[in-house]
């Protein structure tokens, strides 16, 4: 049962762990012990830390709490993929994947229950916008992930080298709690991922963009998907707040801030007759030859009634040579994990839409649990 008198110490960071234990009248120093025991030994509960004294353990069992999301359900898919449905306070789903690739370990964790940004390709932005999760409940992801190979040892930590945030939700809407939760994800007593594994990807919320470069020092993302405003105003909505002129803009402000060698990655998902033509690679190798970048396509995942369709591979082919021709380095996402729909756009989680946009778009957990699809309607 939650007990929400309690403080949850779940996510949070260094400096507020630090505040809270001064707050209650403790040496500063507790904070890091404690964090180490949440972050690299998975504890549950504060009995478990042991370095710490039996009267400290008892004060915060009465005034403090470890608090994450639940797993709903855990699918693993034929290429390694894995993903889990996350049950968030309040009743929602979320969905986070694990994409393992060699020795790498890519995991891309969702920032908000539904989302608000209604791109028109998205499966997440078709259920509307339900609320944003906390710092606990992301980072609890990360925790899950890792805690879903065993012990959190350091052999077990090495599943997870890389995180995107890629997942539910646009994060640059959710500011506060992505960048506490993001600051442990590369935190040395937390998970110590290097700036350049985290990824935060966003559809061009900029002046969001500007802040989070005042703040941290994370890889950006941009979900670029057309080569012009009159196109991109339809497939990513927020463009008409803040067209491509001003996102490309943003893009360099931020790489000028980070003053290392790194590029903006331009994930570009495509779909047949929509934004796949010869006429838009063209455009679009003009328009990425003014901000450092490397460019990741995505062949358009489907799912029912989207209205999309993804493009055969030739013409991926064609246009990913016309970019390389033009000198942009181009990658073509391998779509991962679709038999369990755990591929990009795929997330759907489970979202009680506070705008009753549409009715509930795959519910994935309905035919896990029917239990669990009761939320608050
Ligand atoms: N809101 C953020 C984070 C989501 S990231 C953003 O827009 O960047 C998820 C990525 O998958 C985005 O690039 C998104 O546009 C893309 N995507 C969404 N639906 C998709 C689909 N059906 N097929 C392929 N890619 C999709």
């Amino acid at each position: 049962m939650t007990d929400t008198s309690k403080t949850n110490l779940l996510g949070m960071t260094p400096v507020q762990l630090a505040d809270y234990f001064k707050e209650i009248g403790e040496k500063p120093f507790r904070a890091t012990q404690v964090l180490k025991w949440i972050h690299q030994q998975g504890a549950e509960s504060f009995d478990e830390m042991t370095n710490i004294s039996k009267s400290l353990r008892e004060k915060l069992n009465t005034q403090a709490e470890l608090r994450g999301p639940e797993v709903v359900s855990q699918d693993t898919s034929r290429d390694g993929t894995r993903k889990w449905v996350i049950r968030v306070d309040g009743g929602s789903c979320v969905e986070t994947v694990l994409i393992p690739e060699g020795d790498r370990g890519t995991l891309c964790v969702s920032s908000q229950v539904g989302c608000s940004l209604n791109c028109s390709f998205c499966s997440t932005g078709k259920q509307g916008f339900n609320r944003n999760l906390s710092a606990a409940e992301i980072i609890g992801q990360v925790r899950i992930a890792i805690k879903s190979f065993g012990p959190m040892d350091p052999a077990n930590k090495r599943v997870v080298t890389n995180v995107v945030m890629m997942g539910m939700g646009e994060p640059l809407m959710n500011f506060e709690r992505v960048v506490s939760a993001m600051n442990l994800m590369m935190e040395d007593n937390a998970y110590g991922l290097s700036k350049r594994r985290v990824t935060l990807s966003t559809a061009g919320v900029v002046p969001a963009i500007d802040k989070l470069g005042e703040v941290t020092d994370v890889s950006l993302a941009v979900s670029l998907h057309a080569p012009n405003d009159e196109l991109r105003d339809i497939l990513v909505p927020v463009n008409k707040k803040y067209p491509i002129e001003e996102l490309i803009a943003a893009c360099n402000r931020y790489l000028e801030k980070l003053n290392d060698k790194r590029v903006i990655t331009i994930e570009y998902t495509m779909m047949e007759g929509v934004n796949d033509l010869p006429e838009h690679a063209k455009q679009l190798a003009k328009l990425l030859k003014r901000v450092p970048c490397k460019l990741n396509i995505i062949p358009f995942n489907p799912f029912p009634n989207s209205g999309y369709k993804r493009p055969k591979a030739a013409a991926i082919e064609l246009f990913k040579n016309t970019m390389h021709k033009a000198g942009i380095r181009t990658t073509v996402r391998r779509t991962r994990g679709d038999e369990i729909d755990a591929a990009c756009g795929q997330l759907v989680g489970m979202v009680d839409d506070r705008t009753k946009r549409t009715s509930q778009l795959i519910p994935v957990v309905q035919q896990a649990t029917p239990a669990d699809t009761q939320s608050r309607h």
